[in-house]
């Protein structure tokens, strides 16, 4: 089965919005193992968002829209799919109710509002949770058009409480799909130590992906049922496992900083962190753990040589005589904010993230970062590459590693 992507919308052919749904739904697509070989965006154009469905119909099975699903004369996507399918638009009348009730009180309901009500005749609905607008399904002569919200917070959960489920339903073989995710260890790196299992291993298929400083593998299954599907992926998983379990954070859906905060949670430690390049990026990856009250006392980001003494107790001296970047001052830096906040964990970053300020003995890219833990210490130096925000993602990415590599050592 073979599916294609089309974002609708002109801010997104205009670089206003990054078509970030495309990737959203692409990797739902691989983890259904459904096949996928084109995606376009395409501007609310009534007539190029109907050729750019035409062309897609002729080449795939299932053509999945995101957008245009609002109340105004630019969004079209519904009236162009029925157009396509020879279909008539009707009020779909339980989300008419809905889109009533969340107008309640206003003296004056637009006739537009109506638009978003109305769904392609004989079209399956997917209920919006988060927005007005329902997404639908049309079947017809084995094409499938699947017609989703553009506003992330909408599209994305109605793709997995509804449409994950309506696809899965059309699949003859049932497909799964595991995720590994790892951190601390480069693409090619990992893949070489799976290299000969990758080769061999068709069923499941075990693919390398590289991520934003980390990697994941994604393990798929076919097989007659989900039992027949599991008991081929775990003999894989294991032996991964047993390759490159101290960089797996974690699976499916965890993420670092997920796995780091929860790992503090469960030991009944608290956090605090000590920022200058970094600026602030270490703490907002732990707060984006949606616990991370529980532990998370407070970031501090000290940019200058002055904030550094005055607020984390860096040494004078140290700062003279070695320099803000250097093994010393993250040092005393992570030192500094565990014990100004009476944490039992403080992190720090300091480098120099470029473009200018490198020398030859202190380049951009040249990144000190320390973990503290009930005041043991670790720095560790970095050699990052790239832009300012490159080096400032990969040295946040860094210290949250090192974090979870020193938490596991803690077991032995
Ligand atoms: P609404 O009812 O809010 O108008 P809609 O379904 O008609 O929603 P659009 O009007 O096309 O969707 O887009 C609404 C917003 O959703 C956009 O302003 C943008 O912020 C976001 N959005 C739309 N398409 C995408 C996309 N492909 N990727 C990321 N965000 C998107």
């Amino acid at each position: 089965m073979k599916a294609e992507i089309i974002a609708v919308g002109t801010e997104i052919l205009l670089g206003d919005i990054l078509n970030s749904n495309a990737r959203f739904i692409a990797q739902e697509l691989a983890r259904l193992g459904i096949t996928c070989h084109y995606q376009t965006v395409v501007g609310d154009n009534y007539g190029r968002l109907l050729d750019t469905v035409t062309l897609a119909f002729s080449r795939a099975d299932i053509v999945i829209t995101s957008g245009g699903l609002g109340p105004t004369d630019d969004d079209i996507t519904k009236e162009v799919m029925a157009d396509y399918f020879g279909r008539k638009l009707e009020l779909h009348e339980p989300t008419w109710e809905k889109i009533l009730k969340y107008l309640e009180g206003r003296d004056y309901i637009a006739e537009s509002n109506k638009k978003q009500a109305v769904i392609p005749e004989g079209a399956v609905v997917f209920e919006n949770n988060n927005g007005l607008a329902a997404g639908c399904a049309i079947e017809q002569n084995g094409k499938t058009a699947v017609i989703l919200p553009g506003p992330p917070n909408e599209i994305i959960p109605m793709f997995k409480e509804s449409v994950r489920p309506y696809l899965e339903k059309k699949q003859e073989v049932t497909i799964i799909s595991h995720e590994l995710h790892l951190s601390g260890i480069g693409e090619s790196a990992a893949a070489e130590a799976v290299e000969e299992l990758m080769q061999k291993s068709t069923n499941p298929t075990i693919a390398p992906y590289a991520k934003n400083n980390e990697m994941l593998f994604r393990i798929t299954a076919r097989g007659k049922d989900s039992e027949e599907c599991n008991a081929v992926i775990k003999p894989v998983i294991d032996e991964i496992y047993s390759r490159l379990g101290r960089y797996i954070y974690g699976n499916e859906e965890e993420t670092l900083e997920s796995a780091v905060m929860k790992d503090i949670i469960s030991r009944n430690m608290t956090v605090a962190t000590a920022e200058s390049c970094t600026g602030g990026m270490v703490a907002a990856r732990l707060i984006n753990y949606p616990g991370a009250s529980q532990a998370f006392i407070n970031g501090m980001v000290t940019y200058t040589d002055e904030s550094k003494h005055r607020l984390l107790g860096v040494s004078n001296d140290t700062l003279e005589k070695y320099g803000a970047v250097s093994p010393q001052t993250a040092e005393e830096m992570c030192l500094g904010v565990a014990k100004a906040s009476g944490t039992d964990i403080g992190l720090s970053t300091t480098g120099i993230a470029g473009p200018g300020g490198g020398t030859k003995e202190k380049p951009v890219g040249l990144v000190y970062i320390g973990v503290a833990i009930n005041g043991r210490v670790i720095v560790k130096k970095l050699l990052n590459k790239g832009s300012r925000e490159r080096i400032r993602t990969a040295s946040a990415a860094a210290v949250l590693e090192l974090l979870r590599q020193e938490l596991k050592k803690l077991e032995d």
